[in-house]
């Protein structure tokens, strides 16, 4: 029975360093091609960079028939399909790209069963005449790369994936491998219930051990943005705004600042792009301040942090947006600045889009994001288990764990703001109110009266920022309201009065104005 495994074992085995001159495999792609070369069907999904090609290239070349390699973009084709041929296997890609000549010269080598891989768009598989060839040709495995394009709980929904359900219709008896890096467990059960698949899972690890999570209040982004940069000590890193107009401003403070830094995003010439990414990635420049549209396919080893100035809309944007630091695997810094009006503001935009399925789906991941920003328990639990993970111990290494927040008797504090709010007919907004509270002499203040407040001065030992956090706390405990119909003045609600009596006790989170960077141990 050794022999007998022995000879089971060997051809992946060699395959694996003759064709592709890997020593080993990674975790998890063993089972995998186990699992599809018996037939059954695989849903792999791999962090970008796991290694989830390999799952079906390497059973490919070990099945007797072809093997259907669905894939969205016609760049990603060209690629895999270079580097396959390289490789010295058989492999072609097809798409409505190429011109029809090359096209026929395709189903020529298709029909002549010269092809072991042959890549194609969804729209293409899907033509009924193509479908009708493949009818007659002996496939081996359709794999579906991107899977989560089939589903609307996926960021990347493609409807032409929508209809790759009646694969399973039509082959019944052909395995199915669905691979993606999207995680979450809604798209993941989707993307199985559209292919119409009961498979064999692999789900590989997210974490990240290297990367240091910090979610830090926003209170002085600005400043916040510029202590934290300073501690970086001109290493690479990027800064990711919600819109153009701030990515251009955030840049250009930066310069001012004296940091080496440039703008990225959509609204610039292909030219300008293409220049701060090539000098970015020469590490002559080292601060990329960009929209979400940098990124894609930008393979820097060194970035050592990654800043999200804005909120941003999913846990997924935020986990790919954030693993873009480290992947040499030496520490690497992810901060978050959060403001709880960001919420709101995301919420609106995502309300005055079209009604419908697809903006349910948009809200459920903005509060998802939302309660991400607002746990107080270590950030990367909290990241693993939406990812499907268990992390069932503390990570060590974000600002949870390193710093634990602490809580204070906010009694006063609380009962300052509320008087002070109470003193202004509670028809003032945030900062009004604490430019009284902190006994400001500014012309709005005096030229109202209200430096003859008895509440004016009353907080002026405590710093703009603290008092900010003490409000956006009594607002997200229901004792203050944000009132948006008028100007986002602040009012009070019942639950105050118990606390302006000095009836209770009130516990608050104590305000953290720095954020709490450690050095890195290592230079860069
Ligand atoms: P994904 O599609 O998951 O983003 P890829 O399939 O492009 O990842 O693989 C990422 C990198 O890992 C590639 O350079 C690939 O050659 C390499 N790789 C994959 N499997 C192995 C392995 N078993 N040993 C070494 N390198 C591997
Ligand atoms: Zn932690």
């Amino acid at each position: 029975s050794a022999m007998l495994s022995q000879t089971a074992i060997a051809p992946l085995e060699l395959m694996l360093r003759q064709v592709f001159g890997y020593q080993s495999f990674r975790l998890g792609q063993r089972e995998v091609m186990d699992q599809i070369l018996s037939g059954q069907d695989c849903l792999v999904v791999m962090p970008t960079g796991g290694g989830k090609s390999l799952c079906y290239q390497l059973p490919a070349l070990l099945m007797p028939g072809l093997t259907i390699v669905v894939s969205p973009l016609i760049s990603l084709m060209k690629d895999q399909v270079d580097s396959l041929l390289q490789s010295g296997v058989n492999a072609a890609y097809l798409n409505s790209s190429l011109p029809r000549e090359q096209q026929l010269q395709i189903l020529r080598q298709l029909h002549e069963r010269e092809l072991q891989l042959l890549y194609i768009s969804p729209e293409r598989l899907l033509q009924p005449t193509f479908l009708e060839r493949l009818q007659h040709l002996s496939v081996s495995m359709f794999a579906i790369d991107e899977a989560h394009c089939i589903s609307q709980w996926g960021h990347d929904f493609r409807p032409e994936y929508a209809q790759l359900g009646i694969l399973k219709q039509s082959f019944p008896h052909i395995p199915v491998m669905a691979l993606t890096a999207t995680a979450d467990q809604t798209t993941r059960l989707d993307i199985c219930q559209r292919l119409q698949i009961h498979p064999y899972e692999l789900l590989s690890s997210f974490d990240r051990p290297n990367i240091r999570y910090t979610v830090a209040e926003k209170l002085n982004a600005a400043n916040q943005l510029r202590q934290f940069i300073t501690t970086q000590q001109g290493a690479s890193g990027i800064v990711y705004c919600s819109s153009r107009r701030r990515v251009d401003e955030v840049a250009e403070r930066l310069r001012q600042q004296g940091f080496s830094a440039e703008a990225y995003h959509a609204g610039m010439t292909q030219e300008a792009r293409s220049s701060v990414q090539e000098r970015f990635l020469k590490d002559q420049l080292d601060i990329v301040v960009a929209t979400v549209a940098f990124g894609m396919g930008i393979n820097k080893s060194n970035v050592r942090y990654v800043v999200h100035y804005d909120l941003p809309k999913s846990i997924e944007s935020y986990y790919q947006e954030t693993g873009r630091a480290g992947r040499d695997g030496l520490e690497a810094e992810a901060l978050l600045l959060f403001e709880p009006a960001d919420i709101g503001r995301v919420r609106h935009l995502i309300d005055q889009g079209s009604p419908g399925p697809q903006q349910d789906v948009e809200l459920h991941k903005l509060n998802t994001m939302a309660a991400f920003a607002e746990a107080q328990t270590c950030r990367r639990q909290v990241l693993l288990h939406y990812f499907g993970e268990t992390a069932d111990k503390p990570c060590g290494n974000c600002d949870i764990c390193l710093d634990p927040p602490k809580r204070y008797n906010g009694t006063e504090d609380a009962q300052k703001v509320l008087s002070c709010v109470y003193r202004l007919k509670q028809r003032f907004g945030i900062n009004h109110v604490i430019e009284v509270l902190r006994g400001a002499s500014v012309a709005a203040v005096v030229e109202r009266g209200h430096d003859k407040l008895s509440t004016w001065g009353i907080g002026k030992d405590k710093s703009h920022e603290h008092w900010l956090s003490v409000i956006r706390q009594l607002i997200h405990l229901g004792l203050i309201n944000q009132d948006i119909t008028r100007g986002s003045c602040l009012t009070l609600n019942d639950a105050a009065r118990p606390v302006l009596k000095g009836n209770v006790a009130l516990m608050l989170a104590e305000p953290r104005l720095t954020i709490p960077v450690t050095r890195r141990r290592h230079g860069h």
